[in-house]
């Protein structure tokens, strides 16, 4: 018997957002791991999960085309199919192509507007939805069902960790600027720009939007409890970032086109159903 498979991409979430937060459910999975993201915002970011690959180690003294071979390999240890490798995902690349192909239902529930149906992301699944608000992991987790023998696939893109972490409407941040990146302004000359950009990234703002992106992942372990009870035990989780965010830290705030640790810093935990 295959494994049912989840994959939850936690958008925007930052390590140490997660590794701050005070979890549970999720830290049953499995011990949290520092990863590496190959893309600095949510579109390029899933095409490559989509492509199976998920976020990296940064291993040295190895070819990358080695690494990419080990990571296909893994998936026979994830979904309890032994013919699994490299030249399964050959040669559409896809994750949902190859789980199909198994006998798999994939079905996939997405927060982000860029992810939308109409994109090349929704490739190979059964079911496949935008949700209506941009925090409702409440709602994937209602709609989660497993009526039949059917080994299932479900992909999961949760908003609730992306800006502006809003867990109640009287959180609203007071950041400039909307989803994505603001990029700082400053002039390396101005003194008088210096000053624009504390106004912009105020430090105990950007402090207290790192705390509630925290809280936000806190927000999501509750529910993963009620998940787990809803699944059969044969089911494997990976719960991972497409990206990190930036809070102020040398000037940035967000993500998207700026080259920085932070952005590319991910947390995965992955395991059996606790
Ligand atoms: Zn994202």
């Amino acid at each position: 018997m295959v494994n049912n498979l989840f994959l939850i991409v936690l958008d925007s979430c930052r390590f140490d957002s997660f590794e701050r937060a005070n979890i549970r459910h999720l830290g049953a999975l499995g011990s949290l791991q520092r990863r590496y993201s190959y893309a600095s915002w949510t579109s390029p970011s899933h095409y490559v999960l989509m492509m199976g690959l998920l976020p990296h180690t940064s291993p040295q003294h190895v070819f990358a085309s080695e690494v990419y071979k080990q990571e296909y390999r893994a998936w026979v240890q994830r979904l309890g199919i032994a013919e699994l490798s490299f030249k399964t995902f050959v040669p559409q690349l896809s994750l949902p192509k190859v789980l199909k192909d198994h006998g798999y239902k994939t079905i996939g529930r997405v927060s982000m507007p860029v992810l939308n149906p109409y994109t090349a992301i929704s490739q190979h699944f059964d079911d496949y939805r935008l949700m209506d608000n941009h925090n409702d992991f409440r709602g994937m987790v209602d709609e989660v069902t497993f009526p039949d023998a059917q080994p299932r696939f479900y992909f999961f893109n949760l908003g609730e960790t992306h800006y502006p972490y809003m867990l109640d409407p009287n959180s609203m941040p007071r950041v400039s600027g909307v989803h994505g990146t603001v990029k700082s302004l400053r002039d390396p000359e101005g003194a008088a720009q210096t000053q624009a950009v504390a106004d912009v990234f105020p430090a105990a703002e950007m402090q207290r939007l790192h705390h509630q992106q925290s809280r936000c992942v806190e927000y999501v372990d509750a529910l993963m409890g009620e998940l787990f009870d809803k699944c059969p035990a044969n089911t494997y989780f990976v719960v991972t970032a497409d990206h990190g965010e930036l809070f102020g830290e040398d000037d940035y705030f967000g993500h998207g086109p700026i080259m920085h640790q932070k952005v590319f810093e991910v947390p995965l935990v992955e395991g059996m159903r606790p």
